[in-house]
């Protein structure tokens, strides 16, 4: 599938500095240390509802993981894929009177172009599930090969569905952390399907759901069907990346089941010990104090805002004042707020000579490198743009170097 055009990423002078994530698995702030070609999986949309502003905020987090590897000197080979074959686009397709393949492409454009707006890097192989349902079924055959998958009874209800052994491997759960308890609501919570009469345990997840009446489906060993969600994200990314990738990255609502069970069935088929070296997770974003659902119908999207004419800039600004690891709410107040800092920084800009270039873009480096520590290399930027605008300022060049560093690191374009 295609994926979107890529800004321009100017080079920055002086020296990188060498990025750190924190790893949701150690619990730890750890170095990322990649190889001269950094590998970055990241989970995509599923084509419905497109792009609110949590959405925007975890792909932003990941453009600024993007950029900071990039100033350090390596490739990176990013991949995204994008689940066109789910409940909930079927759900949505079925009450909109839409083919599910068409509102599937609808909302993966929409997606493209929003995330072209925000000036996202875009990944090298941006994958739709619908395009991979080989080597999903070539992985669910793996995983039954070693005993590590079983099929429902047909006498249960006629369904011989597909699912994974949760306790194939023997760490299973150390990527979330989550204990016994907390396993059992996220996964009641998060598309999983614990009451399915005729597994062995409530937790077993899905490999291969076999046709139903008016649901799509695949030719497989088993029978006709279609993947489950975790196993694609699996199988797309062992097989571009390999096993034992840098970054896994999403929204912290799939660090259980999704990303546990994306990394246990390739560590399960293939007998590696890890899947990613680093699980990275965005928190979500509120609405005036309020998460934003779906089922609260207060979703903000970053198409609704650019018809409003706000620039996408803007919304970079707004939602890099919070932290990306913590929960935080968008406002008219962090668009106001933004627009400011916005206007200030291009008026201490336009000055030419300025503060200390070399000062600023060294410290901006240093809080992004440091997990991504956006409020930080903001407050770098506004004591730099403070400093010019109030007469400090005393380097010819600094306004030029400071735009560079701002457009190359935090993708903004003053
Ligand atoms: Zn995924």
């Amino acid at each position: 599938m295609h994926s979107w055009s890529a800004p321009a990423v100017p080079a920055v002078p002086g020296e990188a500095a060498a990025l750190r994530l924190f790893d949701t698995a150690s619990g730890e702030v750890l170095p990322v240390d990649a190889g001269p070609v950094a590998r970055m999986y990241v989970c995509g949309i599923t084509p419905y509802d497109t792009t609110h502003l949590g959405h925007a905020a975890t792909y932003l987090a990941f453009d600024l993981v993007y950029r900071q590897l990039l100033d350090a000197g390596h490739e990176v080979h990013y991949v995204q894929n994008t689940t066109d074959v789910d409940d909930p686009l079927f759900e949505r397709a079925e009450r909109d009177g839409v083919d599910w393949r068409e509102l599937g492409a609808i909302e993966t454009d929409r997606f493209r172009s929003d995330m072209e707006a925000l000036r996202v890097l875009p990944p090298r192989d941006y994958v739709a599930a619908t395009e991979t349902i080989d080597e999903v079924v070539e992985m669910v055959a793996e995983l039954l090969d070693r005993g590590h998958a079983y099929r429902i009874d047909e006498a249960v209800d006629g369904h011989a569905d597909v699912y994974y052994r949760h306790r194939a491997t023997v760490d299973f759960g150390y990527e979330s952390g989550y204990d016994d308890a907390a396993m059992a609501a996220a996964f009641a919570e998060r598309g999983g399907d614990p009451d399915r009469a005729g597994k062995e345990h409530p937790l077993d997840a899905l490999l291969w759901r076999m046709e139903r009446p008016g649901e799509p489906s695949w030719p497989s060993p088993w029978g006709a069907g279609r993947p489950g969600w975790h196993i694609e994200c699996s199988a797309i990314a062992r097989n571009r990346l390999g096993m034992g990738f840098d970054i896994q990255g999403g929204g912290s609502d799939l660090a259980f089941p999704h990303h546990e069970f994306s990394a246990a069935h390739a560590e399960a088929a293939t007998g590696d010990a890890r899947f990613a070296r680093l699980y990275v997770h965005a928190a979500m974003i509120g609405l005036d104090g309020v998460k934003m659902s779906k089922s609260l119908g207060n979703l903000v999207r970053v198409q609704q805002l650019r018809e409003q004419g706000v620039d996408p800039a803007l919304i970079r600004l707004g939602l890099f004042v919070g932290h990306y690891r913590t929960d935080r709410s968008w406002s008219d107040d962090v668009l106001a707020d933004a627009r400011d800092r916005h206007a200030a920084w291009s008026r201490a800009v336009a000055r030419g000579t300025g503060a200390d270039a070399a000062d600023a873009v060294r410290a901006l480096r240093e809080r992004l490198a440091d997990d991504l520590d956006t409020p930080g290399a903001l407050a770098a930027i506004d004591a730099w743009a403070g400093a010019t605008l109030t007469g400090d300022a005393s380097d010819p060049g600094a306004g030029a170097a400071v735009a560079t560093a701002i457009d190359a690191l935090l993708g903004i374009r003053l």
